[in-house]
Parts: C-alpha cells; sequence; structure tokens
C-alpha cells in the first residue's frame, strides 16, 4: 500500500519509519522494514499498526535494532494471505540475502510458484509478493550475461529484476534491496506509482512523494514497465528491456 526505499548517509531506519508514518492516511493493516548494512540484511515486520513494528524494533537489546543507510519500509493492504506477521512485508529469498516489498497484485504468482517450489524453493508466506524474492534469487544464481551490451551500465540487481518483471503479470510497484549491494536501491513499476526523490547524495523511491519531501522537493516519476536503479548520486533508469529512458524531473513545490 505504501512504499519507501532510500540509499544515502542517514539512518535506513529512521527515513522508513518517518516515510511509513507520512504514507499511514492510505490505510494498511501490517508494517515492515528492511535494512542493509554491516553485512548483514536484517528485517523487521508486524501485523497490525506502526506501533506494533516500532514495538517490536524496541524489544531488541542493540542501541541500534537496524544499523544500515540503505533501505526500505512497506505497509501493507493484503490481497494475497491474511493480515499475519508472516504475510507482512519484506519478503525474502532462501539465502536470505535478498529483500522485496509490493504495491499491487502478482496476477500470475500462482504459477510461478509452483514452478519455483517444483525447483526446490520454499516459500514462508501465502502472498503474491514472495515469488520476487524468489525468482531474483534464480536469476542471480545464473550464469552472468556471457556477453553484455556495453552500452548497459546496469547494476546485477537491476538487470536481475528487469528480467523477473519481463514475467511478471499484473500490477506491481516493487523495491528491492540485497545484502551484498549496500550501494543500490532498485524499484520498478506497472500500473502502480513510483517516483524517485533526489536528494544531495541520497536517493528515495516511494509509491507517494510525501514519504520523502522532508528531505527532498526533487523529484523523477518513473514511467509504466520502467526499472530504476537508485544510487546515493543519482538513478539510472531503463525499460523492461533494459534501454535507458529519460524522465521528467520536476520540484515538488506543495504540501504533500
Ligand atoms: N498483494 C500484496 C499482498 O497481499 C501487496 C498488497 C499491497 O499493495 O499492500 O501482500
Amino acid at each position: 500500500c505504501g512504499i519507501i526505499g532510500y540509499v544515502g548517509d542517514q539512518s535506513a531506519l529512521d527515513i522508513s519509519l518517518q516515510g511509513l508514518r507520512r504514507l499511514e492516511y492510505r490505510g494498511y493493516d501490517s508494517s515492515g522494514i528492511a535494512v542493509v548494512g554491516a553485512g548483514e540484511l536484517r528485517t523487521a515486520r508486524r501485523a497490525g499498526k506502526l506501533a506494533n513494528l516500532e514495538k517490536l524494533l524496541a524489544e531488541n537489546p542493540e542501541p541500534d535494532p537496524m544499523p544500515g543507510t540503505t533501505g526500505m519500509g512497506h505497509t501493507r493492504w493484503a490481497t494475497h494471505g491474511g493480515p499475519t506477521d508472516v504475510n507482512a512485508h519484506p519478503h525474502i529469498d532462501c539465502t536470505g540475502a535478498i529483500a522485496v516489498i509490493h504495491n499491487g497484485i502478482i496476477e500470475n504468482f500462482a504459477l510461478l510458484r509452483a514452478e519455483l517450489e517444483a525447483g526446490g524453493h520454499e516459500l514462508a508466506s501465502e502472498t503474491d509478493t514472495e515469488v520476487v524474492a524468489h525468482l531474483l534469487e534464480v536469476e542471480l544464481a545464473g550464469d552472468p550475461d556471457p556477453d553484455p551490451d556495453p552500452a548497459e551500465v546496469s547494476h546485477p540487481l537491476a538487470a536481475a529484476l528487469r528480467r523477473v518483471c519481463q514475467r511478471l503479470a499484473g500490477a506491481f510497484t516493487l523495491v528491492v534491496v540485497h545484502r551484498d549491494f549496500p550501494e543500490v536501491v532498485v524499484g520498478a513499476r506497472r500500473n502502480s506509482p513510483l517516483v524517485v526523490g533526489l536528494g544531495e547524495g541520497e536517493s528515495f523511491l516511494a509509491s507517494d512523494v510525501s514519504a520523502f519531501i522532508a528531505h527532498t522537493r526533487e523529484a523523477m516519476e518513473i514511467g509504466q514497465d520502467q526499472v530504476v536503479e537508485a544510487r546515493r548520486d543519482g538513478v539510472i533508469v531503463t525499460d523492461f528491456e533494459g534501454r535507458p529512458v529519460q524522465n521528467r524531473r520536476y520540484h515538488v513545490d506543495w504540501d504533500a
């Protein structure tokens, strides 16, 4: 329902919680966060109000329960699988390296799930979303492209997400982080909104500009069937085939 992604120098946990609070007005039944830092991917998720997630984080004995400056947050409005802790996003792959959050509905998830299970993947939730984490795992484990297009400057995580998106039907805003790639947050969209916030040394991905306008008012809309690779120093946007696209940048001069 609500999505915020971040890469920069600030605490990704703080930015994500703040963004989710700004998106609360949309309504939701669960929330969750993923942060990449110190060589780890940490996730926390809870059914119910954001306060339930904050309580879980407060129970952690560490002073900083989720250290790192790359991460994302999600509020869920359940469509596939009830509003439980296990169905709350982020969803992770079998290796525990990849985390995915999603708005929308992946219509062909049952077919993809059956294919993944036949290939030995164990899926933990009842959501349509979880297949994306496992499909990314398969793509990233595959042999690297033997004949890469030199014009293609993309990060392997963005390239993997493009290949996965080509297999998805339905509506989706997806945001992904990876334990081994703290330098990027990647996102994709079809029939569901995704906007970029371009800060000084930091970038944001969100379902709505209100999630990041406390930090930057420089925005860029992501078009239909596009993948965005966000880094501290800017973003690279392509279509699902990997062709670079130029999107309009604009200044948000209203209060969202
Ligand atoms: N279809 C997904 C689920 O049920 C995402 C729902 C949403 O947009 O929040 O988990």
